[in-house]
């Protein structure tokens, strides 16, 4: 039911007006005012039921003109049918009214049917207008603004237009942190901006398409889509400095008029989604190749139910390297497309586009079958598998089956959930802390093991790391990557690891190409890299020789988690360092290789009290290195063999006695690195 349908009756004469009354109010409501001032109140307060107003040329306070003029401005008002009542016919108000906007006129005095008749005509016809006008700013809705293109592009065959469709990026957050008023504020000075806009071009149609949308169609020159786009811009600044907001704006050049006015539209909200995100450019112009995408992106979608019903999607491992012991510890698993027809798709290829659609979830999913299956088959074949990594997108991050999800396959698979580590990328736990938080809480408690992934490529908060209970830190490829330009990358990375360090977390660098990146990371204290250096991403049969080469080389490449300290020991200045130098108990780090045995550190602790104790003669001191070496060859020649070596008692001089525990802290191809500590037991035994 159509609420509108109330006049509002704006005459100085009473007489007049209560006979108009009498004659309409069967139909409709009335409202009356007696000069332009108190329609204008009325008029404010009963916006939502005026349906038309008759208004009176000559009248005391403020006449019929003063009144279109304040009435013009009100853009709520726009769909508002006025009729004004003459007493004469006076061509040249006549011409004045509808230059201000007025609709129809009447005679004077009324008559009721005629009158009652231009009413309802008004009435329907703002209706028409109300579907072609869009309620919040009054400008042309989307149905109306292809009409009018096609009108345009009919009328001016000779010349090139341009269809314009920009919007207002994060015109959400606006909505939902300064509220729906504010909103519809800075949608409706878009609007006046537009319409001011409009008289600059003779040919300039113009609407809003939806939400933060608009459209515009002009004669197309490059420096006026330029000269619109800043107009708006700045006039977007003015309206509030502290949203920074930026239009992105798609250009479709209208080349071919035989396309519907919706494809153009299609066309140039292509181009405007290539420069969303984008920093400096705002305008972007369509071009043949972002219908291929198109095309493309659609294809990829299409293929996905089939590819994963025909197990296209294929399991790529990168090794992760221990860089104490520069041997593999494990591997993240890579989704791979082949495709019967079109050979091997990039992940950077299908991998957006799933997670625009949703459908990553269901891919992760397979993925995750796929490493448990490959799991269970190297647990059957007895072999000692390493952990596996796989990824897991930010809508099952969210998914609150995730913990079931997993739960299920482990049990399914029998593997113990330690083989199964989790990549979450970072930019997911920006969104729901607590839900995030509840779900690692639920995963661990399974056993799983959570790295946070790509660590610095978006909105790093060190203060959410802090809060985060993950047991990996994976630190994006970037910061290498920004190495050579400036050297800042370095610096970021240093105190990035020195930081996971200080919150207990060992750190991945991914993306590790040369071998002077990755002298720099064991410098640095980092414990993993994945990159090509050491190996790209292989098949599974790859992974398999590998492990199998790696293992023949000699070394059982078994990382223990506390190597990587080892690195932080060379370097006297680090933490590390030091607190080994304040230490109360003799340390001494040895490395072994052919059964030779070198003495690389030594804490004070152990220098004044085991070896260098100055009141020992020089024969005495020789003594107790060749039988600390006697004993501890014989140790480490153990650990070597595999054999179990457990703490040893040993007589460091008459009745001094000592517990010594050997620790293997590295390992790198035929040479080990041990750590032996010394403990007093004299008055225990
Ligand atoms: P990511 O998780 O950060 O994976 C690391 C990416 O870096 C991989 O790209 C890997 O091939 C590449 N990479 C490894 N070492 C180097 C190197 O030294 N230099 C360079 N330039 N790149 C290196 P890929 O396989 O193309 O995957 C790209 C992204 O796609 C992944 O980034 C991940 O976000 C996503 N992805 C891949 N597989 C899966 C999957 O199974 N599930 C989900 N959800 N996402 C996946
Ligand atoms: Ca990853
Ligand atoms: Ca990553």
């Amino acid at each position: 039911m159509y609420s509108k349908n109330t006049i509002l009756l704006v005459d100085d004469e009473e007489i007049g007006k209560r006979r108009l009354r009498d004659v309409i109010s069967d139909e409709f409501g009335v409202l009356d005012a007696s000069d332009g001032q108190e329609a204008l109140e009325i008029l404010a307060a009963n916006v939502d039921k005026v349906a038309v107003i008759v208004l009176d040329l000559i009248m005391p306070v403020m006449d019929g003109f003063q009144f279109m003029a304040e009435f013009r401005r009100h853009q709520e008002y726009d769909n508002i049918p006025v009729i004004v009542a003459t007493a004469n016919e006076d061509w040249h108000s006549e011409q004045k009214c509808l230059e201000a906007g007025v609709w129809d006129f009447v005679m004077k005095p009324y008559n009721p049917m005629l009158l009652r008749f231009r009413i309802r005509n008004a009435i329907d016809k703002s209706r028409m207008i109300m579907v072609e006008r869009d309620a919040v700013t009054g400008l042309y809705t989307k149905f109306k603004f292809y009409r009018e293109v096609r009108m345009l592009l009919l009328e001016n065959t000779e010349r090139t237009f341009a269809l314009v469709r920009f919007d207002i990026d994060r015109f959400k957050m606006i909505n939902n942190f300064y509220g729906i008023k504010e909103g519809d504020r800075v949608l409706q000075s878009v609007a006046a901006e537009l319409r001011r806009i409009s008289t600059v071009f003779d040919r300039f149609v113009y609407g809003r398409m939806e939400n933060d949308v608009f459209v515009v169609c002009m004669p197309f020159r490059e420096e006026n889509i330029d000269l619109l786009v800043n107009a708006l811009q700045i006039n977007l600044r003015k309206v509030n400095k502290d949203y920074n907001i930026k239009v992105s704006c798609g250009v479709y050049v209208i080349n071919d008029d035989t396309l519907d006015v919706t494809e153009m539209y299609d066309r140039a909200y292509l181009a405007a989604k290539s420069c969303k995100g984008r920093f400096v450019q705002s305008i972007a112009y369509y071009n043949e190749s972002m219908i291929e995408d198109m095309r493309q992106e659609q294809f990829i979608i299409n293929e996905v139910n089939r590819a994963i019903e025909e197990e296209q999607f294929e399991v790529y491992l990168q090794p992760k390297i221990n860089l104490a012991t520069d041997c593999s510890y494990g591997a993240e698993a890579l989704v791979r497309w082949r495709h019967p027809d079109r050979g091997m798709i990039s992940p950077g290829e299908f991998i957006p586009v799933y997670e625009r659609n949703g459908i990553i979830g269901r891919l992760d999913q397979y993925m995750w079958r796929h490493v448990c299956k490959l799991l269970r088959r190297w647990l059957d074949e007895g072999r000692q598998p390493n952990p596996i990594s796989v990824n897991v997108s930010r809508v099952n991050i969210y998914n609150p089956q995730l913990v079931k999800i997993f739960k299920k396959l482990i049990t399914e698979y029998q593997i113990p959930a330690e083989l199964l580590n989790l990549e979450l990328t970072e930019s997911a736990f920006m969104e729901d802390q607590d839900l995030i938080m509840k779900t690692m809480s639920n995963l661990h408690k399974l056993g799983f093991k959570i790295m946070m992934d790509d660590f610095g490529s978006g909105y790093s908060s060190l203060n959410v790391l802090k809060d985060m209970e993950v047991d990996y830190l994976k630190v994006d490829m970037k910061f290498l990557q920004d190495q050579e330009a400036n050297g800042k990358g370095e610096k970021v990375l240093t105190s990035v690891i020195r930081m996971a360090k200080w919150l207990r977390l060992p750190s991945i660098v991914e993306g590790v190409e040369t071998i002077e990146q990755v002298d720099f990371l064991k410098c640095i204290g980092c414990e993993y890299a994945q990159g090509y250096y050491y190996a790209k991403p292989m098949t599974v049969a790859e992974y398999e020789d590998f492990i199998a080469r790696e293992a023949s080389m000699g070394t059982k490449c078994r990382a223990d988690e506390n190597i990587a300290i080892i690195n932080e020991l060379w370097n006297t200045r680090s933490n590390t360092s030091r607190l080994f130098d304040m230490l109360e108990i003799p340390i001494a780090v040895y490395e072994y290789r052919n059964e030779k045995l070198e003495l690389l550190r030594t804490n004070s602790r152990y220098e004044s009290e085991i070896i260098f104790d100055k009141n020992v003669s020089e024969s005495e001191h020789n003594r107790r290195i060749q039988s600390e070496r006697s004993m501890l060859r014989e140790a480490f020649a153990k650990i070597v063999r595999g054999d179990f070596c457990g703490p040893m008692e040993y007589e460091l001089t008459g009745g001094i006695w000592y517990r010594v525990t050997v620790k293997v802290i590295g390992r790198r191809a035929d040479t080990m690195i041990m750590m032996v500590t010394f403990c007093e037991i004299s008055e225990y035994r």
